[in-house]
């Protein structure tokens, strides 16, 4: 990889060559990508990407962790939508708002993005078989693009983990166990047969790739703003890789030259779960925290990427939020309602947060703001409901409509 200087511990500084199948380091600190932007800036520009022709994520290899002989996997990941929603903006007295839909990737999350480049990393390890343990997006966005590439997958989630996700993994042909227990105890197990059978691995916290393929999601907000940065970028967080990934797109297309400007982190966690916001806030190492929230893809009461996003959110100067239950659910309603767009509770959280800063006047006035929705609310139907309401119900009768609809016009 010409691109790639080496894979360098967040913790202790120590550097590792950045092979396929490279994990942690030796003291247990998780490893971070480095590249030569010396040798990005002399491959890519605007100029370059003006005229580049390639859809998805891997428009950006440039800046990604393969072998330039690697082939992209098969599933079209990436290029999600960029909606300005200027009612809502105003609504929430902001002067400029986009809405990026991560959630109308391949397999309907942003996961996607890692588990796209995870396949190519282990096409490159020359493996057949990868695994994971996950609150249920990485899993079946795991098992779809593997499919895709023709490769087997075992998945491991905690037995909370909502239906809709649960069915993608088994169509697209997982083998699922479903962990009596906490994500805790699904990564646990997840890990301790990863060593057993050799499988490529998948997980967050130990795969340094995965955050490279998210931080794509930063790369097509700025060439969709015109290489232009917002002031805010909000991310729900749960395990920490996603707001991570965020931080570093943008800190690399910064370094490449291509924007001149960094925005702050809008990190935004479920108020029944918020170990990385804690530990960003104060200052102190975090914690574990129980895990008590609808939002179930970022319940993570024990964050396995929690060095990176609370460096990310420090170093941004950014804020950290925490939202209830039902402010989720209120968000839920208020992004169909205003942008037709419908998201999971973890998929409007990062909204939910935007509302409460907006209410609480924690923004300047004049602030531009992009809110990643990270996953389809499509995944996850009985929180819709339960965010809206039933419809009417009513036998096929004029006179009945009518008396109802008189409460609604
Ligand atoms: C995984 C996920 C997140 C959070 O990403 P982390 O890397 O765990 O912080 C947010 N929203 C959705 C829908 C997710 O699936
Ligand atoms: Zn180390």
């Amino acid at each position: 990889m010409k691109n790639v200087l080496c894979a360098k511990c967040v913790r202790c500084g120590r550097e590792y060559p950045a092979t396929p199948d490279t994990t942690v380091c030796e003291c247990g600190g998780i490893l971070d990508i480095c590249y030569d932007y010396e040798y990005i800036r002399s491959h890519v520009s605007r100029e370059y990407y003006a005229r580049c022709d390639e859809i998805g994520m891997w428009r950006y290899r440039a800046f990604l962790p393969v072998e330039e002989s690697t082939p992209a996997p098969p599933l079209r990941v990436g290029a999600s939508p960029l909606y300005e929603a200027p009612r809502l903006a105003s609504q929430l007295s902001i002067s400029r708002l986009w809405i990026k839909d991560d959630g109308l990737n391949p397999t309907a999350s942003l996961k996607d993005r890692a588990s796209s480049l995870a396949v190519a990393k282990a096409m490159e390890a020359g493996a057949d078989t990868i695994a994971c343990s996950s609150t249920g997006n990485a899993a079946s966005s795991l098992a779809g693009n593997a499919a895709a590439a023709g490769m087997r997958t075992f998945i491991f989630v905690p037995s909370r983990a909502p239906i809709g996700k649960v069915a993608q993994l088994r169509i697209f042909g997982a083998t699922v166990i479903s962990v009596e227990g906490s994500y805790e105890d699904a990564f646990r197990l997840s890990a301790e047969a990863i060593d057993r059978y050799g499988w490529y691995n998948r997980n967050a916290a130990i795969n340094p790739y995965l955050m490279e393929g998210k931080k794509t999601v930063s790369f097509e907000i700025a060439e969709q703003l015109g290489w232009n940065v917002p002031d805010y970028v909000a991310v729900s967080v749960g395990d920490g890789c996603t707001i991570a990934g965020v931080w570093k797109g943008f800190q690399d297309l910064h370094a490449a030259g291509l924007i001149d400007r960094l925005p702050r982190l809008l990190s935004v966690q479920a108020a029944g779960c918020y170990p990385i916001n804690r530990a960003a806030r104060s200052g102190a190492p975090w914690e574990p925290m129980p895990e008590d929230t609808i939002a179930d893809s970022i319940a993570v009461g024990v964050p396995r990427n929690p060095d990176k996003a609370i460096r990310a959110i420090q170093n941004s100067h950014g804020l950290t939020i925490e939202v209830t239950d039902d402010e989720i659910l209120d968000a839920m309603r208020l992004l169909g309602r205003t942008c037709g767009v419908f998201g999971e509770p973890a998929g409007v959280t990062a909204l939910a947060g935007l509302v409460k800063a907006s209410q609480n006047a924690l923004l300047p006035d004049n602030a531009s703001v992009a809110v990643i929705v990270t996953g389809n609310g499509l995944k996850d139907t009985a929180n819709g409901i339960r965010a809206a309401g039933e419809p009417i119900h009513l036998p096929p009768d004029m006179t009945l409509l009518e008396e109802a609809l008189k409460d609604v016009m």
